[in-house]
């Protein structure tokens, strides 16, 4: 039996090397990653520079705690405020860590205000992360389940639903903040209205709410631009930050500017290990690689070629329902549950995942290029094929 908790259920296949966007198991087998450690690997596997960048910094210095000044950690924060116009950034270890500072900011708005029970609108189809704040903040019943009683401060609209969040405005006044992500991540990549985040902004403006922006899985380049806001043009008061930062190391970011930018004074929020040397070493290494083999750009181009050659591969194939995305964030929404398309796909030598139980996500390294996205292609197209000819049409989650 084994002596980890069953938390997830694992693939039975385990990788010893990683080589930029291929992983290779213990047999040799090479396998292409269209996953990137859940759009974490944007940079490739194992990518030289990141390599070292982390084996200095171990050799040098691993970690002193927040109690002292930490110069890695105010590079990182000034080179993250620049790509994204944020004042001022708080380093934490993971998602749902940035997403609670961005609660606690939301909640100290409101207290700051004389609001009691400051409450913060999230929405249907998101996810925020697995700790109680972020699992109440999410919309999926399915994370939720069993860990009652959830917190209270929290009001849930439909997502891309702007008529829904005036009602609450209208209504609710309490409400301090919206939580929200570009683009659905976990929930199926759904990508809302052109006006979504401007007219959200907008709505935030008028009632002194703070726009929070979870950009943990669409952040660091993943959507063809470095934040998937700037395809809106807006800037958030809040935005956090995981997944790519690190490139596999583990790091968050929570980003402030304006007023929230103030909100957390010393004793207010900290992190033990948030923005150490090693993590802060390794994020500004994954910063310089992107910048430097213009991977966002890349996103952008590959993401268009493969999401075109998708579309035209499927088109009148019944069952293809919606093939959808931005950058190299792309999802094929099935008209059936399709599970069982990962295990298929990683016997032909290709790592998909399928997330909302009936969608396709591929989030692949930021490095793909053409020629990974057609030997993508021409492993994915017959695998979803064979899959619909096969599999009885079922409706839908
Ligand atoms: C993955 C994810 C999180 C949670 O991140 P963890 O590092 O697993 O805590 C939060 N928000 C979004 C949008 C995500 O995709």
């Amino acid at each position: 039996m084994s002596h980890v908790m069953s938390t997830y259920a694992r693939q039975p296949l385990a990788f010893t090397r990683g080589e930029g966007v291929f992983l290779i198991d213990a047999a040799g087998k090479r396998y292409l990653d269209a996953l990137a450690g859940v759009a974490v690997i944007s940079i490739g596997h194992c990518h030289p520079k990141l390599a070292k960048a982390i084996s200095d910094q171990a050799h040098s210095l691993i970690h002193t705690s927040n109690i002292f000044n930490i110069t890695l950690q105010e590079k990182l924060a000034d080179r993250l405020c620049e790509v994204s116009g944020m004042d001022n950034v708080f380093f934490c270890n993971s998602g749902c860590e940035a997403n609670e500072a961005a609660i606690k900011l939301a909640r100290l708005h409101g207290h700051k205000k004389g609001i009691e029970v400051p409450t913060i609108i999230v929405t249907e189809k998101s996810f925020h992360g697995r700790t109680m704040a972020t699992l109440t903040a999410t919309g999926s019943r399915k994370v939720q389940a069993g860990f009652e009683p959830l917190l209270a401060g929290f009001a849930r609209v439909p997502y891309d639903d702007l008529t829904a969040v005036r009602q609450v405005a209208a209504n609710n006044k309490d409400v301090v903040a919206i939580l929200v992500e570009p683009i659905t991540g976990e929930g199926g990549i759904h990508i809302p209205a052109e006006n979504y985040l401007s007219e959200l902004r907008a709505i935030c403006d008028q009632n002194g709410w703070l726009l929070m922006l979870d950009e943990v899985q669409t952040g660091m380049g993943r959507t063809g631009k470095w934040f998937g806001h700037q395809h809106s043009g807006v800037r958030p008061d809040v935005m956090t930050l995981a997944k790519g930062l690190g490139g596999g190391m583990p790091i968050g970011a929570c980003l402030a500017s304006g007023p929230a930018a103030s909100l957390f004074q010393p004793g207010k929020h900290g992190s033990t290990f948030g923005g150490n040397l090693l993590a802060c070493a390794a994020a500004l290494a994954v910063l310089d690689v992107l910048q430097e083999e213009k991977l966002v750009e890349n996103a952008t181009s590959t993401g268009e070629y493969l999401m075109s050659r998708l579309r035209s591969e499927f088109t009148g194939v019944p069952g293809v329902t919606q093939i959808r995305g931005r950058g190299l964030m792309i999802g094929i929404e099935l008209d059936r549950n399709c599970g069982e398309l990962v295990p298929m796909a990683l016997e032909r030598g290709l790592i998909i995942n399928v997330t909302a139980d009936n969608v396709v996500r591929l989030v692949p390294p930021l490095s793909f290029s053409v020629e990974h996205a057609d030997l993508l292609g021409s492993i994915l197209v017959p695998l979803i094929r064979d899959f619909l000819s096969s599999a009885p049409a079922r409706s839908a989650a």
